[in-house]
């Protein structure tokens, strides 16, 4: 009888060839971007303790409190988590390898699968994929302003400056937020009858994520309330203004959007979101900003910090409406062959192909050379060779474009390559006939 598939778990999607050569293709762009910017590469493995995401995204936040995968380990009772996020891993990598004493600031980026237990939907999944960036050791509000502009040179470069962007606000310090959070809280207790059972929930653990609230109802009382801006410092206010200056500077547009608050707790003084309206509700394509407090509060000496995480889904579903119809990758060389000598000379020539630079499939599995020449032709190959046991026994190979028509040529297999790299990408032959 046959058996009942498994499948893979909700809302976690494989990407499949197709697509995946175009993740591959983004990917490749996005890692040239970021080393143009000099930062360089970091990896830290998808489970972290619990705690660290406790005490650095925070206890009551949406991550924390329902979207995490912790588990115990069964074999030693450790409290683990998959990733929900890279900040935090990041630093406490940084901060365990004594990067930042040891070698000054630091420009880093990382790449990986992210994991939160959310309802899954277009654009919002269980495992999903970030790009994320921190920079560590700088204070003034020019590496801010370093973030956003890459960003926005990210965009161009991918052809969606129309469809992504950018909105800012400022967080200030803790001290401003604390006041702001007293005012905010009195304020909303003075209206408790407006508010929804979420806001109720989060009125003393969280009263900034009420100015969050997608709920209509609520949207009057939300516009009212104290604003953080009337309790910032003039320190908070100047780096604000230098971020902004420099955004003018650069030329990017931007929206100051006092309400932007972010879902996780070490954010302060700058915050971003760069936003679409082409993906329904999931609007965020990428989101960061400044961290100040999270290095000493994870165990290390106050250093500034200042990142940003970029949801490669999202990114790709804007790209791909683009081009849908990429090009997927083919290789330069189909290799057919018949008989017991011709697929032994085939293997080795199949090799000496590549040594020349070539991508080659070999025929696997036999067959008749019809059928094998419908597979060179299916497999998107510029040309065929062809092996017989002619060929292999006279050290020759044929050959046939099979874009471009024309007849089947005969040669020494030692001549091969050179004369397939003249006719494929136009290089010279060594006589200086091409
Ligand atoms: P959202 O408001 O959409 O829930 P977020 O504020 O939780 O996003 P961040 O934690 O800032 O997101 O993560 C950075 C980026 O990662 C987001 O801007 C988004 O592009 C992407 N992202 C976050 N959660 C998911 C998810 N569940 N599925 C796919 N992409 C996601
Ligand atoms: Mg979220």
């Amino acid at each position: 009888m046959a058996q009942k598939l498994i499948q893979g778990v909700r809302g976690m999607h494989d990407i499949l060839p197709d697509e995946a050569e175009r993740w591959e293709l983004l990917e490749e762009i996005i890692r040239n971007w970021l080393r143009s910017y000099g930062y360089r590469p970091i990896r830290t493995p998808i489970l972290e303790f619990t705690p660290l995401f406790v005490r650095s995204v925070g206890e009551h936040t949406d991550i924390v409190e329902r979207e995490m995968y912790a588990f115990e380990d069964r074999l030693n009772g450790d409290s683990l988590v998959l990733r929900p996020e890279g900040t935090a891993p990041c630093v406490r990598a940084v901060l365990e390898h004594n990067l930042i004493n040891a070698s000054g600031p630091q420009r880093l980026y990382y790449n990986g699968p992210m994991f939160r237990h959310e309802r899954p939907q277009k654009g919002r999944q269980r495992q999903f994929h970030q790009f994320g960036v921190e920079a560590f050791g700088y204070s003034g509000p020019d590496i801010d302003a370093e973030h956003i502009v890459m960003l926005a040179r990210l965009w161009r470069d991918l052809g969606l400056e129309e469809d992504i962007t950018l909105e800012l606000n400022t967080l200030g310090s803790s001290d401003e937020r604390a006041a702001h959070r007293v005012a905010l809280i009195a304020y909303f207790e003075a209206h408790a009858e407006q508010l929804d059972a979420d806001a109720q929930r989060r009125l003393h653990s969280n009263p900034l994520r009420i100015l969050d609230t997608k709920n209509p109802a609520m949207q009057a009382l939300v516009e009212a309330a104290p604003k953080l801006v009337e309790f910032l410092g003039v320190d908070s206010l100047a780096h604000f203004e230098g971020v902004q200056a420099l955004l003018r500077e650069a030329a990017i547009p931007f929206r100051i959007n006092p309400r932007l608050v972010r879902g996780l707790d070490y954010y302060n003084r700058t915050v971003f979101e760069w936003v679409t309206d082409k993906l329904g509700a999931q609007a965020t394509v990428c989101g960061g900003g400044r961290y100040d407090g999270l290095v000493e509060q994870l165990g290390g000496k106050p250093t500034p910090a200042c990142g940003f995480g970029l949801g490669v889904e999202r990114l790709m579903m804007l790209w791909s409406e683009l081009d849908p119809d990429m090009a997927r990758s083919v290789p330069d060389v189909y290799l057919v062959h018949q008989g017991e000598p011709a697929a032994r000379f085939a293997f080795r020539l199949a090799e000496q192909l590549r040594e020349d630079g070539f991508a080659v499939v070999l025929h696997c599995g036999g067959g008749n050379f019809k059928n094998q020449m419908k597979k060179a032709d299916a497999s998107g190959a510029a040309v065929a060779v062809i092996i017989g046991d002619d060929e292999a026994a006279a050290e020759e190979a044929s050959f046939k474009l099979l874009r471009e028509g024309g007849e089947q040529r005969r040669l020494p297999a030692a001549q091969l390559g050179e004369t397939l790299a003249a006719l494929l990408y136009n290089v010279e032959e060594e006589d200086g006939s091409v």
